[in-house]
């Protein structure tokens, strides 16, 4: 390995070597022991393949013209065109774009989707903006990206405070472009333009079956766990819905706003159609408020991070409580968190499994938008549960044959998949 170092110029100081990009890194060093693959194919995997960095211009409300700088990240096109989100975030950074994709790759190995691993974001404050103001961002941003995704190149989807409309917006630019209606560009697109049933709730729900499925081997009752859910969105509500609906007593859940505690449990139901209606938790009175500090570290059994990344960190691991942790968004626990939950015996159910329930769906809408015939919600439910379940067994397996955790589990597998086809493939010329 030190001779490949030695010939890659740059190592430690390229572009994209954030913290956040270090931690995806180092992850990957962690999982490669186990891995058993080749030098020179852990040494391709350790950069992304392509970064597109752009400065997208948008006339804003107020007559001035206000500039926002965005990336897309393609880190493996290895296995197929590269998947991942688009986030609209004031921390967006190339950095952060390169370790979500990164990820994105082990996941969609893992979960054995024909795809590679991106991921894209631009830099802007989302409640700030008008819907005319979003709209012209989403489909400068889309012009701007043209000359790299495409339905068998990289295919965009929702991420952190984007959602169908947005996707609409990308579906409806590329297509002008193109001169007809090209539905599988995007995923998690509305239903009436070719999006899949259950994308929109598929993150969430999935996230609730890989909890289960642990319960299960734990030898525990998902009825009768107390749970805590960091983040009301797409990913936290959703979760936070199901495990109400499964009996689980949901204690605690928090936004932006803060957190809502009640160590009765919960009325999931009202939460979620007020935040809906009122566009946050702010001012229900079903509770008592704590901060999102506080949350983390209640006494609860399973905790569920569905917020960003960076939560549990080695500032306040060694207080976290919860028996078991579920990451519902991508890189929550940083790698000293990581550390100190593994010490004290906490198990962590990890990103790239627990939150794939949503690149999957979004498989099974390229798919169904490729065939031009679309399934049932009960059959993708099914369909998702089957495929979530086989890459748990298989993690879970492999996390006891090597004594390793659960997270360094997932990326041996995905990364496995991704060497397995790199080593034939080879290097191109
Ligand atoms: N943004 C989601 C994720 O982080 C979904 C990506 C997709 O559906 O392509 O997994």
């Amino acid at each position: 390995m030190a001779e490949v170092q030695e010939v890659s110029p740059g190592r430690g100081e390229l572009e994209w070597e954030t913290p956040l990009y270090r931690t995806a890194l180092a992850q990957f060093e962690q999982a490669l022991p186990h891995a058993d693959i080749e030098d020179f194919v852990a040494e391709r995997l350790r950069y992304p393949e392509r970064a597109l960095v752009v400065s997208v211009p948008v006339h804003l409300d107020s007559g001035k013209l206000g500039v926002f700088p965005a990336y897309r990240v393609q880190h493996s096109t290895v296995l197929g065109p590269s998947k991942g989100g688009v986030r609209y975030d004031m921390e967006v950074t190339l950095g952060e774009c390169a370790a979500l994709a990164m990820w994105m790759t082990w996941k969609c190995a893992l979960l054995r989707l024909p795809y590679g691993g991106a991921k894209g974001g631009l830099r802007c404050s989302p409640k700030d903006l008008s819907p005319a103001e979003l709209q012209k961002l989403t489909r400068r941003f889309t012009a701007e990206l043209l000359p790299i995704i495409g339905p068998q190149a990289d295919i965009p989807a929702p991420d952190m405070a984007t959602n169908e409309q947005t996707m609409a917006w990308m579906m409806d630019t590329y297509s002008m472009q193109a001169g007809h209606a090209v539905p599988e560009i995007v995923t998690g697109k509305p239903i009436a333009l070719g999006g899949s049933l259950f994308r929109h709730e598929a993150t969430g729900a999935g996230v609730v079956m890989v909890i289960a499925r642990a319960c299960q081997r734990l030898g525990w009752r998902l009825g009768e766990q107390r749970c805590v859910v960091q983040g009301f969105g797409n990913v936290g509500g959703v979760a936070a819905g199901e495990l109400h609906d499964q009996g689980a007593k949901v204690v605690a859940v928090s936004d932006l706003s803060g957190g809502v505690h009640d160590e009765r449990g919960l009325d999931i139901p009202a939460l979620r159609s007020f935040a809906e209606e009122h566009g946050s938790l702010a001012g229900y009175e079903g509770g008592e408020r704590v901060t999102n500090e506080e949350l983390l570290e209640l006494p609860c059994d399973i905790l569920a991070l569905a917020a960003r990344e960076d939560q549990v960190t080695g500032e306040n691991a060694g207080r976290i409580k919860a028996k078991l942790i579920a990451e519902g968004a991508n890189g929550p626990t940083s790698l000293e968190g990581d550390a100190i939950l593994a010490d004290r015996g906490i198990a962590v159910l990890p990103d790239v499994l627990t939150n794939a329930g949503g690149v999957t769906v979004s498989y099974f809408e390229w798919v169904q938008d490729l065939g031009r015939l679309f399934w049932s919600r009960a059959e993708i439910r099914a369909k998702l549960a089957d495929q979530l379940g086989d890459a748990f067994d298989r993690v879970w397996r492999l996390a006891d044959e090597q004594g390793i955790s659960l997270r360094s589990a997932a990326l041996v597998s995905g990364i496995r998949e991704v060497a397995g086809a790199l080593t034939s493939r080879g290097i191109y010329p």
